[in-house]
């Protein structure tokens, strides 16, 4: 009898192990495969999106996070998510990994997985493993809940994941950083006016040759001097950014903005008609309006000018910028904190009822 067992037990033993092989080996597999589809990626979001995929055939996750922090890559936390869930208490987790200066978070998901059993945030707050991917200046962080079980091997393979996703990550930050160089102001984050020149000569010729639309916001923040005599200039660094940061969250992802000049900014916008640059320059006002800036104890409030123009045929970038700049002179002659669109223009192109607007954004001549 004893030996019967003894041999049921012995036989037991072989078959996991025999399984638990297979299962190694189907692992690695993927974990092969998807090797090959991270290297290839073209940008982060591509990087991340494989690593994911790879994490949930490995070990059927129920909630995923990879959240990364460059302050020169840029500046803002970009956290990305599956399953999609507008629990803000699973952001705040991940927050508490952050240092807490880093107040804007960037949110992105995938969404492929429909939401599992435990769907308590506390719950997955508990659970979840947490991964450092990369260090020092670039703070990167994978958090994984999977719900198979552990297996002996999947720390090992893990951890090489995780080293995968760094070398990737940090070839492509590392090349970033350098095209941002050049094209990035460091302050603000927008572009800089060399790049201004350089996208918005392709969007005046793409504007020529197809009749596409293409409206232009310039806009200086009002008595700025004041800001920095009152309370100093690196508060006034701190409103530059707040300014840049507010404008850069509120437009679409084919719109770009750039610093002209000190606190003069240009946001071009490709494929938009005049009047929703017309109403897009009053949402700007009034969100630069209501912006209270934390610097020390002080906060501080700015108002700022725009002037809106847009492309018509045969007329080149200065053309284009200068009537915008002479819409903002215009705007700040008539008592500043308002939005004045080139009007002959917008008759010219007449492309939609006037906007209607609110508040004290003047719009008369
Ligand atoms: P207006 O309403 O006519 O635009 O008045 P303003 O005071 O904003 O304009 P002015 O041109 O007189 O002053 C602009 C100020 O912006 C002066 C300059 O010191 C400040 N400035 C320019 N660049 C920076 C910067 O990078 N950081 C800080 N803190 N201040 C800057
Ligand atoms: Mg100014
Ligand atoms: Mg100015």
């Amino acid at each position: 009898m004893v030996t019967f067992l003894r041999r049921i037990y012995q036989n037991t033993l072989t078959a996991l192990h025999f399984f638990y092989r297979i299962a190694r080996g189907i692992d690695h597999k993927i974990l092969n495969h998807y090797i090959l589809k991270i290297s290839q990626a073209q940008d982060i979001n591509s990087i991340i999106y494989q690593v994911s995929r790879c994490l949930y055939y490995i070990f059927d996750y129920q909630f995923f996070t990879f959240a990364l922090y460059d302050k020169e890559y840029n500046g803002s936390v970009d956290v990305w998510l599956d399953p999609k869930t507008d629990n803000l208490s699973l952001i705040d987790f991940i927050k508490k990994d952050f240092s807490p200066q880093n107040l804007y978070w960037n949110v992105n998901y995938f969404n492929h997985t429909p939401y599992g059993s435990c769907d308590d945030p506390d719950d997955i707050a508990a659970k979840t493993l947490s991964f450092k991917v990369l260090d020092n200046q670039t703070c990167a962080i994978l958090y994984i809940l999977p719900r198979r079980k552990m297996l002996g091997y999947h720390n090992n393979l893990l951890n090489m994941i995780v080293r995968i996703v760094a070398a990737a990550l940090s070839n492509f930050i590392s090349m970033k950083k350098l095209e941002n160089a050049a094209l990035i102001d460091p302050l603000t984050h927008s572009y800089n006016r060399r790049a201004l020149d350089q996208f918005i000569n392709h969007d005046i010729a793409n504007a020529e040759r197809y009749g596409a639309e293409l409206g232009v916001i310039m806009f200086d923040i009002d008595y700025f001097k004041q800001v920095n005599d009152l309370h100093g200039h690196k508060a006034g660094d701190a409103a530059l950014r707040a300014v840049s940061r507010s404008v850069l969250a509120a437009i679409r992802k084919s719109d770009y903005l750039a610093r002209y000049g000190g606190e003069e900014f240009v946001l071009v916008l490709p494929g938009t008609k005049f009047s929703k640059a017309i109403e897009l320059a009053e949402r700007l006002r009034q969100i630069t309006e209501n912006l209270k800036i934390n610097f020390g104890d002080s906060t501080i409030s700015v108002t700022a000018s725009f002037g809106i123009a847009a492309f018509k045929k045969g007329i080149n970038r200065y053309t284009l910028l200068q009537k915008a700049d002479e819409m903002l002179y215009e705007a700040k002659r008539q008592g500043r904190n308002r939005i004045k669109p080139d009007l002959r223009l917008y008759h010219a192109l007449s492309d939609a009822p006037f906007p209607s607007m609110g508040g004290e954004g003047s719009l008369s001549q």
